[in-house]
């Protein structure tokens, strides 16, 4: 979730005086760190993917399922290895936000031959295996993107109860013994979200409506004037970042390179979303949407009611459209200048200062509307430092805003080269899918940069995308903004009418530079309008000498994203809705009882495993039992 320095967290009172502090010596440290290392060249690829995991505990007994607040345990347990031997270790652990979840990476990063695709998988069920080893027998160990009755009476083992007149968070349903305590970063920043905002933060998901669903939903209305009553409610931080993802990061060969992926990925967040769509249930109740992504944006929605746009502005700088957790606002690269078509808030002043030391407009608008943020954690111990060496205060800003999207310089002191990380993804439920879709978004990576692909449209339709691919079932059947002529960069949006900002009908045949298709569309193509996805890097790889195991793999990974996308198999969201309400004592009434909860864990936990096939969901019927051959659907499929 971002860095995690040691020491001494500051009250908010504290904080709030330190801002214009941060926000300066971060800039400092910015513009001599790009100083220092504008010109780095050389580096190779490399990549790596990040999962985060939910820890769960059954009672087959009262048959129920909670989350297990354990996780600091295994941590630390976890750690012992990486301690002793960093360089050799195969995986690396770090906390997360919730006390029921940690996060796993490989131990190295992958490099640029396609050989490492047959080491992915691998890896992933090392981590799983990994910690689950450290579990009792009554744990297991999910790549489950939200817990279904997260913030439902008694959801932790063991029991805590919410704090709603005391504490970080303060929330009727989400106690702050489920906030991750073995680094105060993670309760500093829900209490300091809180403070700054000057009222809970506030979720509201449309119910999903079902013959017998009630509304009011529940009874949150009484309790809170912020609680719709057609809506699930929620008002904590651990809420959205309680939910699991799956991320990437890639190393680019130099700033520029780094700078061209950060903005042809960004058209592909909403794609990828929709895709990976993981997470309908939330608070024990079916919704109408199928992502986590504005669960997250809201519980992390720090913006006072000035900067919301809801009162005049008196204290604050400016109305800010957009939560710190969210997509990205502008893009980086030359060619995606002309595509920045949402006007960019930042502090004037701060950005004449970067373009004073040579940074140029796109990037100094870039970091500039970072630093409209003010730090939300700060450490005693990290107040005052060395600007020519340190980058905290810049490390500060830029890990708390949470975008689709983040483009990173190499660390002080480091071999890393510039970064930039794909963070829209939600996590699967196996390690097979998980790989897929990290091997997919590789491919593309090298796809675009060998080809030249483009795939930029306006920022501004990206946005409308990333609203559209959360919305119930989006995969199958919403349509999205998505660029027809990508293997040229012709045509600027200036060009034609239907491009033009504020222009909301969708007509394909005026528009020559992008249009609307669903997701199989873009994914595998659409005869005589797109190449698609998958079809692209199928060519990409026939140039290619690919050995035979390799091309196995890759082919699998390729099949699996296709049929996700064609709907020959569901999403997982989808899969999820499907099991509760066709579940035997599902009362068509939106609601994820305590039963159902359990035995949708209990299956997940099959499937994850391989004891269980579910051919809906990765399409596959037979599967065998020994551990080596998981995941079979690699192993059974004809290559
Ligand atoms: N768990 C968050 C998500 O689902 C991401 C936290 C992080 O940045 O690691 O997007
Ligand atoms: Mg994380």
């Amino acid at each position: 979730m971002g860095l995690l320095t040691e020491g001494t967290p500051l009250t908010w009172e504290e904080t709030k005086k330190l801002a214009e502090h941060v926000r300066q010596h971060g800039i400092i440290q910015f513009i001599n760190l790009y100083k220092r290392l504008k010109d780095r060249q050389g580096d190779v690829l490399k990549w790596g993917d990040e999962v985060e995991y939910i820890l769960v505990k059954f009672n087959d007994e009262k048959k129920v399922a909670r989350v297990s607040l354990r996780a600091d345990e295994i941590l630390t347990e976890l750690n012992k290895k990486e301690l002793e031997n960093p360089e050799t270790v195969k995986s690396l652990w770090r906390p997360e936000y919730g006390a029921y979840m940690i996060e796993g990476t490989p131990g190295k990063p992958y490099g640029g031959l396609l050989a490492h695709f047959n080491i992915v998988e691998a890896n992933m069920r090392h981590r799983r295996e990994e910690a689950s080893q450290l579990l009792k027998a009554d744990e297991c160990l999910m790549t489950i993107t939200s817990f279904p009755r997260l913030g439902c009476p008694n959801f932790t083992d063991p029991a805590t109860k919410p704090t709603p007149e005391e504490g970080a968070t303060r929330s009727l349903f989400f106690p702050d013994d489920a906030v991750f305590s073995g680094h105060p970063r993670f309760k500093t920043l829900s209490r300091n979200i809180r403070q700054r905002r000057g009222e809970k933060v506030a979720i509201n998901l449309p119910i999903y409506r079902d013959k017998n669903t009630q509304i009011p939903v529940d009874d949150s209305y009484k309790y809170s004037s912020a609680a719709l009553p057609d809506h699930v409610y929620m008002d904590a931080m651990g809420f959205g970042m309680g939910c699991c993802c799956l991320q990437l990061t890639f190393q680019a060969c130099n700033i520029t390179e780094a700078r061209t992926l950060y903005d042809q990925l960004t058209p592909l967040c909403p794609i990828m979303l929709a895709l990976t769509a993981a997470s309908p249930l939330h608070r024990g109740f079916v919704t109408d949407v199928d992502c986590r992504w504005n669960v997250i944006s809201c519980s992390v929605d720090c913006r006072t009611k000035e900067e919301r746009g809801l009162a005049p502005l008196k204290n604050d700088k400016f109305v800010i459209k957009k939560s710190r957790y969210d997509s990205i606002d502008s893009y980086l690269s030359p060619q995606g200048e002309k595509f920045n078509d949402v006007p960019l808030i930042y502090d004037p002043k701060i950005y004449q200062q970067l373009v004073d030391n040579d940074i140029d407009h796109l990037l100094a608008q870039h970091i500039a509307h970072l630093f409209i943020r003010d730090s939300v954690s700060l450490f005693s111990e990290k107040i005052n430092q060395n600007d020519e060496e340190d980058t905290d205060h810049f490390e500060n800003i830029q890990s708390t805003n949470w975008q689709t999207m983040r483009f990173k310089p190499p660390p002080p002191n480091s071999t890393i080269g510039w970064r930039v990380e794909f963070r829209p993804c939600e996590v699967q439920i196996t390690d097979f899918e998980n790989a897929a879709i990290v091997c997919f978004v590789v491919l593309l990576t090298r796809v675009i940069l060998s080809y030249n692909l483009d795939f930029l449209i306006p920022i501004s339709r990206v946005d409308e995308n990333m609203q559209n691919a959360q919305k119930r079932n989006a995969c199958m059947e919403q349509k999205f903004w998505f660029r027809k002529e990508v293997t040229t960069q012709i045509s600027p949006p200036e060009a034609n009418e239907c491009c033009k900002k504020g222009t909301t009908n969708c007509e394909p045949k005026n528009c020559d530079v992008y249009t609307c298709m669903t997701v199989n569309e873009i994914i595998n193509g659409k005869d005589g309008e797109f190449p698609g996805l998958i079809p692209l890097i199928n060519t990409y790889l026939s140039g290619m000498d690919v050995d035979a195991d390799t091309h196995c793999t890759i082919q699998q990974y390729l099949k699996f994203i296709q049929r996700r996308a064609s709907g020959e198999i569901l999403t997982t969201a989808s899969w999820l809705r499907k099991f509760v309400t066709e579940h035997p004592s599902y009362n068509k009434d939106s609601k994820v009882t305590e039963e159902i909860n359990y035995d949708l864990l209990q299956t997940i936990k099959g499937i994850q495993s391989g004891e269980l096939s579910c051919p809906e969901l990765l399409g596959y019927s037979t599967m065998s039992k020994t551990k080596e051959n998981i995941p079979s659907a690699l192993s059974l499929s004809n290559c």
